[in-house]
């Protein structure tokens, strides 16, 4: 899917909103839902996403939306650096296949990196095992401020 299109409401990050997928949850408020990426990249490797979205990307996206999530993808990676203390963390994003990006709901990625750990690639690796990404994500849950 290119930047331009129609929003999926079956894409799997609105099915984890609904309830109609699993997810290793990490934090939640009333604007933004975390959790554990199933094919991460890194240890550690967590989501941000906006509940109350119906954009395909961040240019699409409604400015009053996009406030609370940069809060919120904030507030996560200080938890997964207290959590699991990685020498740097990227904070990144995706718009548009020929960009990466895979699902078309607005998502943001924290991805820990550790000094001569290479990171694995973009939703290609092979998916955790969904009690492992649990471990993980009440790991950094418990380091939520
Ligand atoms: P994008 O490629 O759109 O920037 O990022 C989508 C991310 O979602 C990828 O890193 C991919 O590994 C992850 N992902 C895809 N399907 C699922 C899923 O069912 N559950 C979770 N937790 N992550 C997913």
């Amino acid at each position: 899917m290119s930047l331009d299109g129609t929003y999926d409401p079956d894409n799997i990050f609105a099915k984890i909103l609904r309830g109609e997928a699993p997810c290793a949850r990490v934090f939640e408020d009333d604007h933004v839902l975390s959790f554990m990426d199933v094919f991460p990249q890194a240890k550690g490797h967590t989501l941000v996403i906006p509940k109350h979205s119906t954009a395909r990307n961040l240019l699409e996206e409604d400015p009053q939306i996009l406030s609370p999530l940069i809060l919120g993808v904030q507030r996560v990676a200080r938890a997964v650096r207290a959590a699991l203390e990685p020498d740097g963390i990227v904070i990144t994003q995706f718009n548009g296949a020929t960009a990466g990006q895979t699902v078309f709901h607005p998502h943001v990625h924290i991805l820990p990196r550790w000094d001569g750990v290479a990171v694995g690639r973009h939703a290609s690796g092979g998916m955790a095992d969904l009690n492992e990404l649990k471990d993980l994500a009440e790991k950094i849950a418990a380091k939520i401020a």
